[in-house]
């Protein structure tokens, strides 16, 4: 009897993983593991949201192993443990010591720290013997697989999604192993042992999210539901459920972009007016531009993509300033909406992430990655990614980066996504009754301001987007 170790990591589901379908068919039986090695990540660490998330995810793939009668069998490498500890590796191998597994299987992650890795633990596996096998489960395409004609990686997104979207149906979504027959550890340790929950309660505002494969495919049915259809205007309104809010799921690998493509042309497969799946599927695309960023400029997390940046004079650090960002007290509306709503559900609408980003960046000219470091602790989607390429993207220093002098508005910003003020009203209750158009600037109101009890701006946004583009200038000459 053979037995393969499937090493669980961001590939949290049954269907569409590659690892597992292939080890499930080479192999009698399977140890599903999940090594808890969050020293190994380095200093990208899952945040608090993340961790969050990540318990309820684990438990939930528990629950689907559990249907094929077996469970999730869960280890903790202790690398950095004063007593000298082990690693991934040594757990590995001392799970193929006990069980006699001759093979290990996983799905890739492109992360720096956990590439590197990857890549010790399979060389030393192979040289003990063992048959090592990694697949692609996250990505449409790897992203050594997209390149220009001159054998580049692309630094520009449209011909890179030119390139992409004529394969993204090469390969079919896979179905759940079945029969899928389970070995289990005989000390495996529980999923609470990992404490991976806040020990405050900060965390009860994310009811609204189910981590899971199940979770994912509800959200999904969802959006197919109610929102696909008028995507591209109710993408941009944060009042409203326009968009997917798949990214959690789709950063634990609860779902695959296969799985989303082909469920939703599904969907729509047999009515008429179906909708446009275009851009929707276009912005899945920005998440593979994202990550074949990574792979090619592993740096893109901590410095700057584009070079010529490094002469950009960042204001010195103001705690303060940062300090009223991060608790949403800036007193500019849409700003504090969108830090509170990321406080209170671990999520944030893409455009109000723009329009944060562009204030602490621009107006407080504090550095990205002080903004970025925020967002890894608070985000249930944190992603490296895909937050280095959101923040470098708005500070202006990224790739196909929104050039710096283009400075959001958040007053004019506020007054064309969140035109009733609603999203704003609802995350800032001390402007719910504002009159009209002053709950996007109650400063032009003195009277009602101090009534509200709403505080202050803390920048002038005029004088300081000119101090911004002044400080641009320089930088360039
Ligand atoms: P939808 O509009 O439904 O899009 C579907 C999927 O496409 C998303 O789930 C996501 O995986 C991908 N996607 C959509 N827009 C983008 C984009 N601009 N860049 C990359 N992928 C995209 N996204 C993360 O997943 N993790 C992050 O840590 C993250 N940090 C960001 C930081 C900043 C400053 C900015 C401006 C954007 C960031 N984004 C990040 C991108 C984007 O805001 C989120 O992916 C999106 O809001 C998730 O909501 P959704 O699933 O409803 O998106």
């Amino acid at each position: 009897m053979t037995t393969a170790i499937v090493w669980f990591r961001r590939d949290l589901r049954l269907a569409d993983n590659p690892a597992l379908v292939a080890a499930a068919g080479a192999h009698e039986r399977v140890i599903p593991l999940y090594i808890h090695a969050p020293d190994e990540e380095g200093e990208w660490a899952p945040g608090a949201a993340s961790r969050w998330w990540l318990h309820h995810s684990l438990e939930a793939l528990d629950r689907g192993l559990r249907r094929h009668k077996g469970a999730l069998q869960v280890a903790i490498a202790h690398e950095r443990a004063p007593t000298g500890g082990e690693g991934s590796l040594e757990v590995l191998r001392k799970v193929i010591k006990e069980t006699g597994a001759s093979a290990v299987y996983f799905n890739l992650l492109y992360d720096p720290a956990i590439r590197k890795r990857d890549a010790k633990v399979r060389k030393a596996l192979e040289a003990d013997g063992l048959d090592v096998a990694s697949f692609n489960a996250n990505l449409w395409c790897d992203p050594w697989e997209i390149a220009t004609k001159e054998d580049e990686p692309y630094r520009v997104f449209t011909p890179f999604w030119r390139n992409l979207r004529t394969r993204i149906d090469e390969h079919a979504a896979l179905d759940e192993p079945t029969p899928l027959r389970l070995d289990a550890l005989k000390k495996p340790v529980s999923i609470d042992s990992l404490g991976l929950l806040p020990e405050l309660d900060w965390a009860k505002g994310f009811h609204e999210w189910t981590p899971g494969e199940e979770g994912a495919q509800e959200m999904l049915s969802l959006f197919a539901d109610d929102a696909v259809g008028h995507y591209s205007e109710g993408r941009d309104l944060p009042a409203r459920h326009g968009t997917s809010r798949l990214s959690p799921h789709l950063h634990f690998g609860e779902i695959s972009p296969r799985q989303v493509a082909e469920r939703l042309r599904a969907h729509f497969a047999r009515r008429k007016n179906a909708p446009d799946l275009e851009p929707y599927l276009r912005q899945l695309g920005w998440r593979e531009f994202g990550h074949h960023l990574l792979w090619h400029f592993p740096d893109t997390p901590k410095k700057n993509f584009n070079k010529k940046f490094d002469a950009f004079k960042w204001a010195k650090r103001d705690a303060h300033a940062l300090r009223r960002w991060k608790q949403g007290k800036t007193g500019i509306p849409i700003v504090d909406a969108g830090m509170r709503e990321l406080w209170a559900t671990g999520w944030m609408h893409n455009r109000v992430r723009m329009l944060v980003a562009s204030l602490l960046t621009k107006n407080l000219r504090q550095h990205w990655l002080l903004g970025e470091k925020w967002f890894w602790d608070t985000l249930v989607d944190a992603d490296l990614a895909n937050n280095a390429m959101g923040w470098q993207w708005v500070a202006g220093s990224g790739a196909d980066a929104a050039p710096y002098f283009r400075i959001f508005n958040p007053v004019t910003q506020s007054e064309k996504f969140d035109p009733d003020g609603a999203y704003i009203r609802r995350w800032v209750p001390e402007l719910r009754d504002a009159p009209g158009k002053l709950v996007h600037a109650p400063w032009e109101d003195e009277a009602y301001l101090k009534a509200s009890g709403y505080p202050k701006p803390i920048v002038d946004l005029k004088a300081t987007r000119e101090q911004a583009l002044l400080a641009y200038q320089k930088s360039k000459s």
